[in-house]
């Protein structure tokens, strides 16, 4: 018997660890064990015996895979799981193993993902009592079929199961996976595993359990294009001097897996070339000389993103007071804006990707689909410069720091071509009494969200 208090008692906030999913870890442990000399080191997974199966299936198939530091959290066994490549062949040629029975509600959401890396072992294995995938998001059956034998695999249905009939290998493709996220994401897995590129058309679906995938498979030095008929979703992130825009767009970005693009710096390249060059007020041939030879790229070295001007790091240089001062006076010149139009959308590529600036909602990317005007207090902004002036070892004046905002604001606000306002369509976001980490989970959430959309309309 339980007894529960009404409601005048009212809920405090806790904090409880939550295990990792054992079945989004389920396509790098696949990966893994089938790519030359990887190792993965998969930490805090759930490993609940109830959800265990596919630990059971990839070891009957031979993966080595070690579970390291195995604990409790939160009542729920958990493990770092180690997923080597095999020393030697995987157990191909064996005779037929038969996975069904008590074994299969334990697994049945890695079933897809299972049967590909039995394809890519080339262990003839039968999946039975799986009836219950003819009901999941689509027949699960067929798609896992129409999957593998798109990638040369022989496998063959029955009503409650398939059979698989893998030579060991996978052959490149080009296939339709929109019907179901685990068939599109273990058809990334079989596509990183097979000589030569493949394609998956409505890959987006994938978002509906992993929407950080192809980010991770990035980092893991995986490579992956996306291609798209829809314009690539891009997020404008415009805003004052010091709102905390480069803060709050790389976060965003990184959680997204979306590149990212500081188009400020583009600008403070340029002022730093046109103080070098000593530059006359006015001169609007010589900055667009300027502009015209501009070879600036991007690099996160050490989870910063660094700035190269000429194959120079510059990343400091165009933090400068006398860059950010003239980096303002030259963004009014319609020669730079114009110039610099193409090179920004450029650097946000062909993926998701968010720009952070001043008119990229109105001018750069007047289609973007999330736009948001990220401003805060002028003072909050100065003691935020402040601050971040005393982490770097740099003592500041607050008055003058917030003087330079005030001129810069005027300068951003006041200019006839572009000038800084928020897009009719963005969303005004007010941060002076908020964190970045407030304003970080609104942005994403609002991403997310148009991201499945994106894949719902596909379906
Ligand atoms: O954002 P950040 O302060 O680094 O930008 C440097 C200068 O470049 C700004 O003061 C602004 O005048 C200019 N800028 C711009 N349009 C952009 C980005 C920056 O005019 N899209």
């Amino acid at each position: 018997r339980a007894v529960f208090a009404g409601a005048e008692s009212s809920l405090l906030p806790t904090k409880i660890d939550v295990p990792r999913d054992i079945s989004a870890a389920a396509f790098w442990r696949v990966a893994a064990s089938a790519l030359p000399s990887s190792e993965v080191c998969l930490p805090s997974v759930g490993t609940n015996p109830t959800r265990g199966g596919i630990l059971k299936i990839l070891s009957d198939l031979g993966a080595d895979i070690r579970q390291d530091d195995v604990r409790e959290v939160a009542g729920e066994r958990v493990a770092d799981l180690v997923v080597t490549q095999p020393a030697g062949s995987l157990n191909s040629n064996a005779k037929m193993v038969t996975w069904n029975g008590d074994l299969i509600p334990t697994a049945i959401d890695e079933i897809v993902v299972a049967a590909a890396a039995a394809g890519l072992f080339g262990r003839p294995c039968r999946f039975g009592d799986v009836a219950e995938l003819r009901v999941k998001e689509s027949d699960r059956i067929e798609q896992t079929a129409r999957l593998l034998s798109g990638f040369g695999i022989d496998v063959s249905t029955s009503s409650d199961g398939f059979t698989v009939n893998g030579k060991g290998s996978a052959t490149a493709c080009s296939l339709d996976v929109n019907a179901d996220h685990r068939v599109a994401l273990t058809g990334a897995v079989l596509a990183m595993c097979a000589h030569g590129e493949s394609e998956l058309s409505g890959f987006d679906v994938a978002a509906v359990s992993y929407p950080d995938f192809v980010s991770h498979l990035r980092q893991l030095g995986g490579r992956c294009r996306i291609l798209d008929n829809e314009p690539p979703m891009t997020i404008a992130i415009d805003g004052p001097a010091g709102a905390g825009k480069s803060t709050v767009a790389s976060a965003v970005a990184g959680a997204l897996g979306f590149s990212y693009v500081d188009t400020g710096a583009i600008y403070r390249c340029v002022a730093l070339l046109a103080l070098r060059e000593s530059v006359v007020e006015g001169d609007e041939d010589h900055l667009e000389t300027i502009v015209g030879k501009l070879s600036i790229r991007f690099e996160i070295v050490d989870g910063v993103n660094r700035v190269y001007l000429d194959g120079d790091d510059v990343t400091d240089a165009i933090r400068e007071p006398a860059v950010s001062a003239a980096s303002s006076r030259i963004s009014g010149y319609g020669v730079v804006r114009r110039g610099l139009l193409d090179l920004q959308r450029d650097l946000a590529g062909e993926g998701g990707a968010v720009l952070e600036g001043r008119d990229i909602g109105t001018v750069v990317f007047p289609e973007a689909p999330l736009k948001f005007f990220l401003h805060a207090d002028a003072g909050e902004r100065a003691r935020r410069r402040v601050k971040d002036l005393q982490a770097l070892g740099q003592d500041s004046d607050l008055d003058e720091v917030l003087g330079g905002i005030h001129r810069r604001d005027e300068l951003d606000r006041g200019r006839a071509i572009a000038p800084l306002i928020a897009a009719d369509d963005a969303v005004t976001v007010d941060s002076t009494k908020l964190s970045a980490r407030q304003v970080i989970d609104t942005i994403v959430a609002a991403a997310r969200a148009e991201l499945a959309a994106r894949a719902d309309g596909r379906q």
